[in-house]
């Protein structure tokens, strides 16, 4: 099965209706869609099996090239737009890349013998004559996820034509249906979360709206989103009944944060756990968990996704199923301390509920433990963004003569700095005496990655 088999589809099925929407202006009717994607497939000039790297910021031509890639047959290595030109290149040394479809903001950063730049050059190529659909097997990779990093070099976690169309099905299973009448909004970047959940919608003939305003939802209504957690935080305003569901995940939600969120789209929200390794796709918290609002449930990760199986084991959370990884993009030792007897051990500790509902204790290498007792950074987290003078805080452990580790919180400040003791009140109000921190250290901002996420590994050397 092929992904660009969709776009074909859909081009003979709705030709004249919008496919691809920039703001509120239509880029391409599912027609134009279809014969861009078949024209510039052509032009790619490479064999199946190939790799084409896409460097650029969320825009239309972005999923014109993945679907043409896909067209002829090649592997998608979609990179963060973000990263430094030096973390660019070792991706497209890794995977082999052949080619690069970038824009011109990029252009400069890329150090690659064959580059194909939005603009004329994409123009010309899209008007070409249309190429055939390449044949592609379930086991054929289509997408190398570029792991963000947190932890050491990025790994290409190589997504298989498989794994994508599981991913897809598991989403109307567990997430939502979708309608032709739908939409996507891509307000996150394409090369990650908000990418891989376009294809259920692009795969349903829905239309994929590049912006960032989820106002947009009046002019493309039906519209879901994916949005990391800070994305979430800062919207402040329901565009009303057009906005159909926000889908968070990535990243812990904090409990005050979601109940805000709630209290604005109340249960439109939906969350998802997942990984680059089994994309989006290891629990959810449905929409009607979210309706029925029980605290326990919200600050849980939710339930077993239908297409994997999910055990907990020495803690650590392991998932098996047809949308797993294939494996590390030729690095057959990471692959085997990650997939074993086709589990794939997640680094994510976790424990079900007696209902099956999955809560997270952060990953393994995060987990504090002083004085021989587990301490997960996420509950004293919780425990002192109560604070109103706490804006963000991340908690670490340091290594200490005496107990191991000792508990230190970075805090940034909501205006001035609150008093220690009143931070530690906060902490003995809510968590065990041993989990609150020994050491406060206020700071204006708290070191994130590309896509948001805090890097406790920089914390730890400060
Ligand atoms: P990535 O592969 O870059 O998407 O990162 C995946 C990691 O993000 C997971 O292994 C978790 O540690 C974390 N993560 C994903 N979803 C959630 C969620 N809903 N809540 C908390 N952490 C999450």
């Amino acid at each position: 099965m092929n992904p660009a088999v969709w776009v074909a589809r859909h081009g003979r099925l709705r030709p004249n209706e919008p496919a691809l929407a920039e703001g509120e202006r239509v880029h391409a009717t599912w027609a134009e869609f279809a014969a861009r994607v078949a024209a510039a497939a052509g032009g790619f000039d490479l064999e199946p099996g190939n790799r084409v790297a896409i460097v650029m910021h969320n825009r239309p031509e972005y999923l014109e090239a993945m679907f043409a890639a896909w067209h002829a047959g090649l592997v998608v290595v979609p990179v963060n737009a973000r990263l430094h030109r030096d973390e660019i290149a070792f991706i497209l040394e890794d995977s082999g890349t052949s080619a690069v479809v970038t824009d011109p903001e990029h252009v400069e950063d890329i150090d690659a013998s064959a580059i194909i730049v939005t603009g004329t050059q994409w123009d010309r190529l899209v008007a070409a004559d249309p190429a055939p659909l390449m044949d592609r097997k379930p086991d054929d990779p289509a997408w190398l996820f570029y792991t963000s990093g947190t932890t050491g070099r990025p790994k290409g976690a190589t997504l298989t034509n498989r794994n994508l169309l599981m991913m897809a099905l598991s989403y109307y299973a567990d997430i939502d249906s979708i309608s032709p009448r739908d939409s996507v909004l891509h307000a996150a970047p394409l090369s990650h979360g908000s990418g891989l959940y376009g294809l259920p919608h692009i795969a349903r003939g829905a239309v994929s709206v590049i912006g960032d305003d989820i106002a947009l939802a009046r002019r493309w209504p039906g519209m879901s989103l994916f949005a990391a957690p800070t994305m979430v935080k800062r919207f402040d305003a329901d565009p009303g009944p057009g906005l159909k569901t926000i889908i968070y995940g990535g990243a812990p939600m904090y409990l005050a944060d979601l109940e805000k969120a709630l209290g604005l789209f109340g249960p439109r929200l939906a969350q998802i756990y997942g990984q680059g390794e089994t994309p989006m796709t290891i629990t959810a918290l449905s929409k009607q968990d979210h309706a029925d609002g029980d605290p326990a449930r919200l600050q849980s990760v939710g339930t077993a996704r239908t297409d994997v199986e999910v055990r907990v084991v020495d803690g650590e959370i392991l998932v098996r199923g047809d949308v797993v990884m294939a494996g590390y993009w030729n690095q057959p030792e990471a692959t085997a301390e990650t997939l074993k007897d086709g589990w794939l051990h997640t680094g994510d500790l976790g424990s079900f509920d007696d209902h099956g509902y999955l809560t997270l204790h952060d990953r393994s290498k995060d987990l504090i433990i002083s004085g021989g007792m587990n301490i997960y950074p996420r509950e004293v987290e919780e425990a002192l963004l109560h604070h109103a003078g706490v804006k963000a805080v991340a908690v670490i452990g340091k290594p200490d003569e005496e107990w191991g580790e000792r508990v230190v919180a970075f805090v940034v400040p909501d205006g001035d700095a609150p008093a220690v003791e009143e931070l530690d009140q906060i902490c003995l109000d809510r968590i065990a005496r041993y989990k609150r921190p020994k050491d406060y250290r206020f700071v204006d901002e708290l070191p994130t990655n590309n896509y948001g996420k805090v890097v406790k590994r920089q914390l730890r050397d400060l």
